[in-house]
């Protein structure tokens, strides 16, 4: 592919399709009810992930530039957060999540800048391919909460499930993700999507909780493809890999969660045991011992454990020794929001 020319071929045919720029609010079990602002056509990306929803990367690119006016941009989001507010209806956060990588917009900052006045907090979810630049940086910076992918710290494994754009140095990643950790202010929280026999060995997540400990991130999400991939063949690990990925970064990490597809049925805290055990475990694996404390605390019995093990909601693990309870993974088709 030659870049340039696919780039300025791809700025004449895109047209300014106002009504793609916002969807949602959407309920996010990260940021509560997310308006999505996507700020890139589809699909341009710096990756081509094998787990990717949107399907291949037909517009591969590093290279940042202006996509859509952010002005009529800062508008569209002004538009519907009124029509929200009009309904009676709330918003936590304001989200670029496009069709492709955030920050390939050159408008990026600019356009963070033009939504400070709606009051509402603001989100970038990145692929972080691009953290090692400073205006990348700078634009980042002025979002409330920030989400880096980082699915492997191994070259070889980053390049089988991201296939990054071929001029990508993955050791200026890292190193741009650490500088940028140590300088927000606002929430930083990091992705890892879990693939079955490409980054769930062992010593893989080993080397991955040890670079995550120096970015100190709020929450270290682990998550699993559960919408159709690009590739075929693509799974997440089962129940038990996803119970060992938790307890090996859980084991350097203060706050480890799992985005394994509940969040369409996720259960907030109701003060009935059933549903409080289904809420914990779909954010992640519960040992046998708290398991044994929350129903001794409900007055409740192991029954409830099992008619929800025998309804093929929880399921049984063992890990290290010990035997945790995880919330089964949610079928292919069901929906999750980012
Ligand atoms: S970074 Fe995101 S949009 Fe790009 S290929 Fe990967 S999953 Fe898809």
């Amino acid at each position: 592919m030659v870049e340039g020319a696919c780039e300025a071929s791809l700025l004449l045919e895109q047209p300014e399709d106002h009504s793609m720029m916002t969807f949602g609010p959407i309920p996010s079990r990260r940021l509560g009810r997310s308006l999505g602002i996507n700020n890139i056509p589809p699909k341009i990306c710096s990756y081509a992930c094998v787990y990717c929803q949107l399907g291949r990367t037909p517009h591969m690119s590093i290279k940042r530039q202006h996509f859509y006016r952010p002005e009529i941009l800062a508008d569209r989001v002004r538009i519907r957060v009124e029509e929200v507010r009009a309904a009676g209806e709330t918003i936590d956060y304001l989200c670029f999540v496009p069709d492709g990588e955030p920050t390939l917009d050159s408008n990026l900052g600019h356009e963070i800048e033009l939504l400070r006045p709606l009051g509402v907090d603001i989100g970038v979810i990145t692929n972080a391919s691009l953290i090692w630049r400073e205006d990348v940086r700078a634009d980042l910076m002025g979002a409330d909460w920030v989400s880096l992918k980082i699915d492997a710290v191994n070259e070889a494994v980053w390049r089988r499930i991201d296939r990054p754009h071929g001029k990508l140095e993955p050791a200026s990643i890292l190193e741009g993700i650490l500088i940028f950790a140590e300088s927000f202010r606002g929430r930083l929280v990091t992705e890892t999507m879990l693939v079955e026999g490409l980054n769930d060995g062992a010593q893989l997540l080993e080397d991955l909780a040890h670079f995550l400990m120096k970015v100190q991130p709020e929450i270290a999400y682990l998550s699993v493809p559960t919408r159709p991939p690009a590739e075929h063949g693509v799974k997440a690990p089962d129940e038990a890999g996803i119970t060992r990925a938790w307890s090996i970064l859980s084991e350097r990490l203060e706050t480890v969660e799992c985005l394994t597809g509940s969040e369409g049925d996720a259960f907030f805290s109701t003060g009935r045991i059933e549903e409080d055990l289904l809420s914990i475990t779909s954010v992640h694996p519960m040992r046998l011992e708290a398991v044994r404390v929350l129903l001794a605390r409900s007055g409740a019995d192991w029954s409830v454990v099992q008619n929800l093990v025998d309804e093929g909601h929880l399921v049984q693990t063992e890990y290290g020794g010990e035997s945790f309870f995880v919330r089964r993974l949610a079928p292919r088709t069901s929906s999750s929001a980012e």
